[in-house]
């Protein structure tokens, strides 16, 4: 791994526009569960069908229940790990262009990264069904599910449910990043929900290298990653940008 990582830095210190993909993998560390890793709340329903578009309009009350309330108690108490950490240093040394993130949790803006674009919309937000009105999660008031907007619809979050399309403006930019990137750090996602996955193929096909870090190898491993630095974001990052600062 120490091979890798000295890669990595040096990739890092030429490469003249750097993106990043993330997925849930880079919040683990922050306490938030992943929907496809071991543990807790998601291993005891299916999350394609409880964050489901089909299943939030037939049922709101439930996907509050079990997935929206328990999402906002976690959420709420989150803070940014040395992964986010590590991505707001690279984007202070100017290593670093723009984060495409597939989480929800808002917790890149928290580090300090400026340039975030949220492939998956943004659970910071509520708004409503009928209106389209937004309010700040944390000032929902959930001690009635579900929550309800002034004109008396139904609150949902402001994220993008499985069925549902990836906001316009965040597919078109993601694409533009990806093609105009010469360098694409891949963190902690298993790249199997689409088509957040197609990203990384986006900037291999112009050009740019592809760094994943990820405990697991994924799908792109081998097809698409110059190569996979195996370890959790944290640590990795940490010493990445210690490297880094050796060099520049
Ligand atoms: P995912 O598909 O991104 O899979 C998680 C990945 O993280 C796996 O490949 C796993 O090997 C890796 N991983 C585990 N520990 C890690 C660590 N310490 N460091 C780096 N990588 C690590 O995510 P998912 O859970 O299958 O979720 C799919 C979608 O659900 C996401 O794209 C997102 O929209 C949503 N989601 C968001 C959050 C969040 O906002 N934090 C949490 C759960 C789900
Ligand atoms: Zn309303």
């Amino acid at each position: 791994m120490k091979e890798l990582i000295k890669q990595a830095a040096e990739d890092l210190a030429a490469a003249r526009n750097v993106v990043a993909l993330t997925g849930a993998g880079i919040s683990i560390e922050s306490g938030i569960p992943p929907f496809r890793g071991k543990g807790g709340l998601w291993e005891r329903f299916d999350p394609m069908e409880i964050a489901h578009i089909d299943t939030l309009m037939r049922d709101p009350a439930k996907v509050w229940k079990i997935l929206v309330k328990e999402m906002k108690e976690i959420v709420d108490r989150a803070r940014p790990n040395d992964g986010h950490k590590g991505l707001a240093k690279l984007e202070a040394r100017d290593k670093l262009q723009t984060i495409i993130t597939q989480n929800i949790d808002g917790l890149h803006q928290a580090a300090g990264n400026t340039d975030v674009i949220e492939f998956h919309g943004t659970f910071a937000w509520q708004r409503c069904m009928d209106c389209n009105k937004k309010y700040e999660t944390r000032k929902v008031d959930i001690s009635e599910i579900p929550p309800r907007c002034e004109c008396g619809g139904i609150l949902r979050p402001d994220a993008v449910f499985f069925g549902e399309i990836i906001p316009p403006e965040a597919m078109r930019r993601s694409r533009q990043a990806a093609t105009d990137c010469d360098l694409m750090l891949v963190i902690g996602t298993s790249a199997v929900v689409q088509p957040a996955a197609m990203i990384p193929v986006i900037a291999k096909d112009n050009g740019a290298k592809i760094v994943e870090i990820n405990p697991e190898r994924t799908p792109l491993t081998d097809q698409i990653s110059d190569y996979l630095i195996m370890g959790k974001a944290g640590e990795v990052m940490n010493r990445i940008v210690s490297d880094l600062q050796k060099i520049i």
